[in-house]
């Protein structure tokens, strides 16, 4: 059998000119055999070197000749050094004592000039009395290894779609620059970007047109940046841009004038022409904050200022956003808490049918009675809850319930409808028609006993893809109103593209369609050119007679308010459901009001 072990090493058989050094190592069978072992040892491919005494290169394996370039017999005798010129170490000994190995990384040198670095691992070779003979010497091409390193830190620092620093190098670099600014008593400013509607362009052209459109705001972004500021992505639709040293207050309001000024331009993606806008929040360093939290802290609030007021526009940072961006902050990791206790109920408010004088249905009204906040209203955490994506347990849970009570009711009084608030980011979630024909099936409610309400903005925002969800809702056999109709776009004439049921004239029109004749010309108008499209009309928010009057005597089809009854829990409006549904007589709602 072929003894392997006792076989030289294909990298021990040596050159002629290397005899010399092969007896004085064969004389000593015990160092021969540590040799052995290490070359056995070494990795595959690895390039080996044994040079004499004066640094010759006595020895080198097809390997070590290969990756330098040359061909084996052209090394033998020559330096050592030509193939790792000292002067381009610059690698450090690593663990020079343990078992005699020597290990740095340096670059060395091919035979056609290419530099290129290498990881080389060197032990001595003596004889039993002690003597240095020579070095023995493993490379390794690193090349390889440098590149992958290099695009792992790519990966770690930069932005995959716009190649700009990503969160963790931000990071760094905030830290870093605030901590000279300390020292040299600079300013810095902090600007949050964050693009308007951007979700919507990404719904509605694709994510890969998404992914253009970023990269085009990336580049004239930078085109108006110097080097010396960093332009990062932290991911979404959210840039920041870290001034270092800060131009002032008046620079910097200049330069987010500018970098909005540089959406007014169309972005042409596959051909096409699209517009954005970014709002934009500035923190300044050290009037807002002193540390990276709070200055990323502050500049957050300002952004979130920005775009409350309107978008494409810019905020500076003041102490009262700080107090509202902190409750919006603990009311939003209070919600997960409060829906985790239980803390969030459905209320529900009656609606009248003013023709028939009969109950038709309740809208479903979130409520949530928190043990830290006391009584939040829908108002305050609707809002939060859709910027934080809260929004998709909260909705589906109203579904749900919505939908088991009004199978309920439905028992009691049949015919009943429950209407239920949709948030646009619910609307646009892309297995919103699955989720609402689940829960319909699942709690086994009519659809037609189903009623979503949808506001303008939500509705207009794509128009062209929410018709076709909008059909599909049809279909399943829903009822579609529209919300608060009147504070949006209010274009009547568009809507009727939209297979929608009814219309719901919102509650501030009717606050004050008594007193004021513009309120009540406008109530009056959406009253008969909803009637010509067909459409139902709801009036929400009726407080008094004065009130109930004008919409009896305009043909309003439907209302609710406080003059019926307030929103009220789920038991309760069973017992008014049970009171009144058999009701032929209008007095006797309105006579509970109170
Ligand atoms: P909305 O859908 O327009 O609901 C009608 C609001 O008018 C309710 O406020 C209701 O309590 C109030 N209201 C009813 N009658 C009267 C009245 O006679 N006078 C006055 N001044 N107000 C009256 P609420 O419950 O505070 O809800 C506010 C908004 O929060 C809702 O407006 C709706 O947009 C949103 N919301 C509530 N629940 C949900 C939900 O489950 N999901 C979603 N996405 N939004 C919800
Ligand atoms: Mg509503
Ligand atoms: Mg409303």
């Amino acid at each position: 059998m072929h003894d392997a072990a006792n076989d030289p090493p294909e990298s021990l058989r040596l050159d002629s000119c290397s005899t010399q050094l092969v007896n004085q190592l064969g004389q000593d069978e015990e160092r021969l055999a540590m040799l052995k072992e290490i070359i056995d040892f070494l990795p595959l491919g690895a390039g080996i070197t044994i040079s004499d005494k004066d640094g010759r290169i006595a020895y080198v394996n097809q390997a070590e000749a290969e990756m330098h370039g040359y061909a084996r017999g052209e090394l033998i005798g020559r330096p050592a050094r030509i193939l790792a010129p000292e002067v381009k170490t610059r690698g450090r000994r690593i663990d020079p004592g343990t078992a005699g190995l020597w290990k740095r990384e340096c670059l060395n040198v091919r035979k056609d000039g290419k530099i290129f670095p290498v990881q080389l691992t060197s032990r001595p070779i003596r004889n039993a009395g002690g003597a240095y003979l020579g070095m023995l010497t493993a490379c390794e091409d690193m090349t390889q290894r440098k590149l992958c390193e290099q695009q792992l830190e790519t990966l770690a620092y930069y932005d995959s779609v716009t190649k700009l620093p990503n969160r963790s190098l931000l990071m760094d670099r905030l830290h870093q620059a605030l901590a000279l600014a300390q020292r040299e008593r600079r300013e810095l400013a902090l600007l949050f970007l964050d693009l308007d509607n951007f979700k919507d362009l990404n719904s509605s052209k694709g994510h890969e047109a998404g992914d253009k459109f970023l990269q085009e705001v990336a580049a004239r972004l930078a085109s108006c940046l110097s080097e010396a500021n960093t332009l990062a992505r932290l991911g979404g639709d959210e840039f920041v841009i870290l001034f270092n040293p800060g131009p002032g207050e008046e620079g910097v309001a200049a330069t987010a004038a500018r970098l909005q000024a540089l959406f007014a331009e169309p972005f042409l993606i596959d051909g096409e022409e699209l517009y954005g806008s970014t709002s934009i929040g500035i923190a300044l360093y050290p009037d807002d904050g002193r540390d990276v939290e709070s200055l990323l802290r502050c500049a957050d609030a300002a952004l979130y200022q920005a775009k409350s007021e309107g978008k494409a526009s810019y905020q500076f940072f003041s102490q009262e956003m700080n107090q509202v961006t902190m409750r919006r902050v603990a009311l939003e990791n209070g919600m997960r808490q409060g829906l985790a206790r239980g803390e969030f109920y459905l209320y529900f408010q009656p609606q009248w049918d003013l023709k028939t004088l009969r109950l038709t249905g309740a809208e479903a009204l979130l409520r949530w009675h928190s043990a830290e906040f006391g009584l939040v209203g829908p108002d305050e955490f609707i809002p939060i809850a859709e910027s934080c994506g809260f929004i998709f347990d909260l909705g589906d849970l109203v579904l749900r319930e919505a939908c088991l009570h009004a199978v309920e009711w439905d028992r009691i009084c049949p015919g009943l409808k429950v209407a239920v608030n949709i948030s646009g980011r619910q609307f646009r979630q892309p297995d919103f028609l699955e989720t609402v024909a689940r829960v319909v099936e699942e709690s086994g409610v009519g659809p037609s006993s189903l009623e979503l309400e949808f506001t303008e903005s939500v509705i207009m925002e794509r128009a062209e893809k929410n018709i076709h969800a909008l059909q599909a809702l049809k279909r399943m056999g829903v009822r579609l109103s529209i919300d608060d109709f009147g504070t949006g776009y209010s274009s009547l004439n568009y809507l009727k593209h939209f297979p929608i049921d009814a219309i719901k004239i919102d509650r501030s029109f009717i606050a004050e369609l008594v007193s004021d004749s513009d309120d009540a010309a406008i109530a009056e108008a959406i009253i008969s050119m909803a009637h010509s499209l067909k459409l139902k009309v709801i009036a929400e928010g009726v407080e008094n007679d004065a009130q109930l009057d004008f919409l009896v005597d305009r043909c309003c089809d439907e209302a609710q308010g406080f003059y019926f009854a307030p929103p009220m829990p789920g038991e309760d409006f069973t017992g008014y459901v049970k009171r009144f549904s058999v009701s032929e007589d209008v007095t006797k709602p309105l006579s509970v009001a109170g």
